[in-house]
């Protein structure tokens, strides 16, 4: 069994896992929205500036339009996918059998759709670069 020394162990975040969580890329422990993607009326609200580090999440002026990108991305995606689940599982069902579950789906995921957009675009596109002392867990 592998030993673990608590007191040297540090907790880094790896980017991906900080994409998915909706973290700042440069401090990774900062959230970039305000609320939990659950709370269907504010799930677009974000913070201004990261409340840990204080980097500011839009970088430049009509940053989120290039999000609006990642997020027709993903949802042709879905489409593509649960296009062919549907085709694959059900036989090739009639057209209302693809329509009705994508459309229901697809605006099911807008939440999330929206923010791992944000998320993923800001830490791919926005060229921050991490700073490990910036994270509150590695303290
Ligand atoms: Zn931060």
């Amino acid at each position: 069994m592998e030993k673990k020394d608590s007191q040297t162990a540090t907790y880094a975040p790896k980017k991906p896992f900080a994409m998915f969580d909706g973290t700042c890329p440069q401090c990774r422990s900062g959230n970039m929205f305000k609320y939990s993607s659950m709370k269907i009326s504010k799930f677009d609200e974000m913070h201004t500036h990261c409340p840990n580090c204080n980097l500011r999440f839009e970088v430049e002026p009509g940053f989120w339009y290039g999000a609006m990108f990642m997020s027709y991305g993903f949802t042709i995606l879905l489409l593509i996918v649960m296009g062919f689940s549907i085709f694959y599982l059900f036989n090739d069902p009639s057209v209302m059998y693809y329509i009705v579950p994508i459309t229901v789906i697809s605006i099911l995921v807008v939440p999330f759709n929206f923010r791992i957009s944000r998320s993923v675009y800001l830490h791919l596109f926005g060229f921050i670069k991490y700073k490990p002392e910036l994270n509150k867990k590695i303290k």
